[in-house]
């Protein structure tokens, strides 16, 4: 989708683009300062394989002050973003053919991170009616003696659903009588929720923190996702062995964005507030807007930054050239190749038929993409 959105961009076509997974605000002030202080200070040389030690205490600091969980530094570490993170800690801890329960619709990078490091998805459908979460009895059904982890990740790249404290407690409820089963909770969203509380695994459950990786990271709250910033906080036989293959493959991430990250996470905040009421502003333009388009059913997301409708209602149907519209990719490519909108086929993200719609764009474009989509449903037939 992003080649052919390039390509009609170079023939000159007008393509909007809702298919990113970055917010399009610039990096804040702030943060971009103490990174040139920080080259200007010759903090440009190779730095601990877990991060620097103030940037791993403000991450402790965070995690104390925003969830009271309480992590000692060794089992703090830093990583080039979520990705390489969640990529260590799999790596580090699959043997052929372990199992990672993981729900979808989930981020498209999980499945293939599971299968590199050697291990088995075992993927879960959780059903829109269910608002895409994870049940107990369908964990519990999942759930075998080969089973390593819950990939756990709210709120969710695509669905933007966020777990409550009572729906992680009915998980921890299962967890408690799988003793071998251990929960990574990919946080990376986690400031970007609209009017419901944040909840996650390690507070939520406390007797699970010995079993549980909290990951998270600047990327997504911080519209930091080029610096490669993120973090891991667990279990210390997992950080250790964490860090025994960042140190062997990336050793760590740029000194000068650990620099950065500390100013992210310990300076104002006040950067999040407005990009979180930014997006929500947006969303509801974006919910309303697809109300109107034909064929499409969309829920209102409490998190993140995406929408991911339902397109059910153009699947079978004819474009004016007669084509039929058999896949949500068929529509995805129909909206951009007769529309110039770029959006991503639910099926990427292991659920059909849905597309996913990135929202970090201004009103001004969502309301002229969300136009062409309404358009395009009304040609078809
Ligand atoms: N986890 C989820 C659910 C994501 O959507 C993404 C990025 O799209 C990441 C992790 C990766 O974040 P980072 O850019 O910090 O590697």
């Amino acid at each position: 989708m992003t080649a052919r959105a390039a390509e009609l961009r170079d023939r000159g076509f007008d393509v909007i683009t809702l298919s990113q997974g970055e917010p399009d605000f610039e990096t804040p002030t702030a943060v971009r300062d103490a990174a040139i202080r920080a080259i200007h200070d010759g903090k440009t040389k190779y730095t601990p394989v877990a991060g620097i030690k103030p940037l791993r205490e403000a991450i402790q600091k965070s995690l104390s002050r925003d969830h009271e969980l309480a992590y000692g530094l060794d089992q703090i570490t830093v990583g080039c973003g979520a990705k390489q993170v969640i990529f260590n800690a799999l790596f580090a801890s699959l043997d052929a053919g372990d199992e990672v329960v993981i729900p979808t619709p989930c981020w498209v990078s999980y499945p293939d991170m599971v299968a590199l490091a050697g291990g088995k998805p075992v993927l879960i459908a959780c059903d829109e009616c269910h608002g895409f979460k994870l049940r107990a009895e369908a964990l519990e059904a999942a759930i075998t003696p080969r089973t390593k982890w819950l990939m756990l990740n709210s709120p969710c790249n695509p669905t933007g659903a966020v777990y409550s404290r009572s729906e992680l407690q009915a998980l921890a409820a299962v967890l408690r009588r799988h003793a071998h089963v251990h929960v990574l909770s990919d946080d990376i969203y986690e400031k970007l929720t609209y009017d419901v509380d944040f909840a996650t695994m390690a507070a939520v459950a406390p007797d699970l923190y010995d079993r549980t990786l909290t990951v998270n990271g600047v990327s997504k709250a911080d519209a930091m996702t080029g610096w490669r910033v993120g973090y891991g906080a667990g279990p210390l036989p997992l950080i250790k062995a964490m860090n025994l293959i960042q140190g062997q493959t990336s050793s760590h991430t740029s000194s000068i964005s650990q620099y950065a990250a500390i100013e992210a996470l310990s300076g104002g905040r006040k950067h999040i507030d407005e990009f979180a009421s930014a997006f929500l502003q947006r969303r509801d333009l974006v919910v309303a807007k697809l109300d109107q388009a034909e064929g499409l059913s969309c829920r209102v997301p409490d998190g993140a930054f995406y929408v991911f409708p339902s397109c059910a209602g153009v699947i079978g149907k004819r474009t004016p050239n007669r084509k039929v519209i058999e896949t949500d990719t068929d529509f995805a490519m129909y909206l951009l190749d007769a529309f110039a909108v770029a959006v991503v086929p639910g099926s990427g993200f292991m659920a059909s038929p849905y597309i996913r719609i990135s929202y970090a764009s201004s009103l001004a474009d969502l309301t002229r993409a969300c136009d062409r989509i309404i358009a395009a449903c009304a040609t078809l037939s």
